[in-house]
């Protein structure tokens, strides 16, 4: 069944507040005011929060983290934005292993799940998962998923 993707992330960046750092801030854009999606909502939600939690982890106090949904009638793009740390070049390889950390990472508590999950969930909703990082400037993880309009909807809008 269909939810509302807005409204969902909503209630997931309110529920990232206990995590974030001094004076963080999550900035949810969204170019529709409602994108009403069809896929499963558990997956989507472990995968989101991966990824928040990443860019919570990997920022300072103070930084902005943003939170960018786009979507055509057959995909959706989301992308989670830092001003954190970084990726190493030569760490951005392995990054999706199990159990990876880049060597800039040391200092902050981890094991390495976190991004494996994250490509492992979204395969299992058809979808795509990438990354940008500058070191020292920040990241951006993109996800790329299919928007499953079922048959009988694509007939009662055609
Ligand atoms: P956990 O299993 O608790 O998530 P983790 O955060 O170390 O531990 P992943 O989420 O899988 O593991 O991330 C793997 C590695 O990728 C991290 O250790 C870190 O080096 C790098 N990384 C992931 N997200 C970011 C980010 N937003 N900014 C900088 N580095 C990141
Ligand atoms: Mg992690």
């Amino acid at each position: 069944q269909s939810f509302e993707l807005i409204q969902f992330l909503k209630m997931l960046v309110d529920e990232m507040e206990p995590n974030k750092k001094e004076g963080q801030d999550i900035v949810l854009n969204y170019s529709q005011p409602s994108i009403s999606v069809c896929l499963d909502p558990k997956l989507l939600n472990h995968i989101i929060i991966n990824l928040l939690s990443n860019a919570i982890k990997y920022s300072m106090e103070g930084q902005i983290i943003g939170l960018e949904v786009d979507a055509n009638d057959k995909e959706l793009f989301i992308h989670v934005k830092d001003q954190g740390i970084g990726i190493p070049k030569a760490n951005q390889k392995k990054l999706f292993e199990r159990f990876y950390r880049a060597e800039n990472a040391t200092n902050f508590q981890g094991t390495g799940l976190g991004l494996n999950i994250v490509k492992q969930y979204t395969g299992l909703l058809s979808g795509t998962v990438g990354f940008k990082s500058k070191l020292g400037k920040g990241s951006t993880f993109s996800l790329k998923l299919p928007i499953n309009i079922n048959e009988y909807e694509k007939d009662s809008i055609n």
